[in-house]
């Protein structure tokens, strides 16, 4: 389809073409399966502080709505487009079917820097944005959730904006706002917390588990961050971290806590004292246990795919490693992947626990919340294990597999209107 022709968007498309090979899904299927089911571009004219006004451009696509509303995350960032949120929607989909949870998968975002907006101008741009999405979503029919870019504030103002149109308090159109307007306990952690769990599952899996284990991790944000600070619970060594302005590297293992406090002082990791810098491009071939993208998409590609050294690769970003990269990385079984679709789902099912509590008015403990958590996460983890090995195919593979097939066979079981 022409209006999604993207990079990003091929790139989840070549990995359908692949699982719906080897699940042999007929042809007259494929498009049902593999296209957005709706998608809406809006444009977005906002009083900048100084008085202009700019237009933005946003989008929110909602690829299948067979097993239920379509859930999905919302990112500002300048390089959003529809084709790459129509691609992260399709992950989204086969995420949400791997993990067992009743949604179909969405996406949204806005072109922009949210750095170089002030507060006021980024609260009018969403509120602005949720205005013009009010006829496209809803909590039974399309839920958002923070993603690149977003957060906690950006949730609290969707939910603001949507109330105030239906006249009475909605907490269950948004997932991962802040807990005093109905967010769930755990939920800011439940993504970084996920992929560390995950991670130490696969240290289980292929006996990683003697000396010091190392790790590295690209992107600092909320996954990022997390996820180190979850590993160095573990007893993990954190050798590099980075953000978009550049990395830092420690051999002996960077101290997180100076490293936060730099952080929110300086507003990136770049710079910090306790270590050497170290480019993006650089930190990804960094010798490590565990190498965590979780930054953007294509990042491990094939020019570097071969050079990378770790053990464990846990993709925390979505979409972070490109078909040609995957091929590369099928030849060198010494990396064991836990692929995005299983890595990230933390996030999405506590966000499901969210909604579920929303709904309800009836509130879980974040003991509750983690537990419940880590017995999806092991389940997925182990289905997906266990295909990958009875069958010999990689575990993205496996994973997607997974995914894809239940919503063939929920699409099958409800038959085609009319
Ligand atoms: P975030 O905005 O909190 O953090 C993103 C981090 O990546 C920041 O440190 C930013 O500086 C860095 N970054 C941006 N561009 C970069 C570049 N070109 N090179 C290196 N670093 C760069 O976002 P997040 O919520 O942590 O999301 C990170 C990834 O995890 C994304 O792929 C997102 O889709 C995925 N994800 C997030 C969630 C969630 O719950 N937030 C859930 C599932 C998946």
């Amino acid at each position: 389809m022409e209006i999604y022709n993207h990079p990003t968007f091929h790139m989840a498309c070549q990995q359908f073409d692949l699982v719906a090979d080897r699940l042999e899904i007929p042809a007259e299927q494929r498009d049902r399966l593999k296209y957005p089911k709706r998608s809406l571009s809006v444009a977005l004219p906002i009083h900048r502080d100084n008085g202009a006004i700019e237009v933005f451009s946003g989008y929110r696509v909602q690829h299948h709505l067979t097993l239920g509303p379509t859930k999905g995350g919302l990112r500002y960032h300048p390089d959003v487009r529809l084709g790459e949120v129509a691609a992260l929607a399709m992950w989204m989909s086969w995420k949400c079917a791997l993990a067992g949870l009743p949604y179909g998968g969405a996406k949204g975002g806005i072109a922009c820097e949210p750095r170089q907006l002030s507060v006021t101008e980024l609260e009018r741009l969403t509120r602005r944005f949720t205005q013009e999405v009010i006829p496209f979503i809803g909590p039974q029919i399309d839920i958002m959730a923070p993603d690149v870019g977003t957060n906690e504030q950006t949730m609290a103002w969707i939910m603001d904006t949507y109330s105030v149109h239906t006249g009475y308090t909605v907490p269950s159109i948004v997932t991962g706002k802040p807990v005093g307007l109905g967010g769930s306990l755990g939920r800011r952690e439940a993504t970084g917390r996920g992929v560390a769990y995950l991670i130490n599952r696969a240290m289980d899996t292929i006996a990683l588990n003697s000396g010091t284990i190392t790790a590295v991790v690209q992107g600092f944000g909320n996954v990022g961050s997390i996820a180190a600070f979850s590993l160095a619970k573990y007893g993990v060594k954190i050798l590099a971290v980075s953000d978009v302005m550049g990395g830092i590297y420690n051999a002996k293992g960077l101290d997180l806590g100076k490293l936060e406090s730099h952080l929110n002082a300086a507003g990136t990791v770049a710079g910090f004292s306790g270590g050497e810098p170290v480019t993006n491009a650089e930190l990804l071939l960094l010798p490590c246990d565990i190498l965590v993208p979780a930054a953007l998409e294509r990042q491990i590609t094939e020019e570097n795919a071969g050079k990378i050294k770790c053990r464990i690769l846990a993709e925390a970003a979505n979409g972070p490693t490109t078909p040609g990269a995957d091929a590369i990385l099928d030849q060198r079984p010494e990396i064991f992947l836990i692929p995005d679709i299983l890595c990230n789902a933390g996030g999405v099912i506590v966000s499901y626990f969210e909604w579920v509590q929303d709904l309800q008015s009836f509130f879980w403990t974040e003991t509750e919340v983690t537990d419940k958590l880590f017995r999806i996460l092991e389940g997925a983890y182990m289905q997906t294990l266990s295909l990958s090995r009875k069958q010999k195919i990689s575990m993205r593979l496996a994973a997607l597999s997974l995914g894809v097939k239940r919503v063939q066979e929920a699409k099958a079981m409800r038959g085609l209107f009319p």
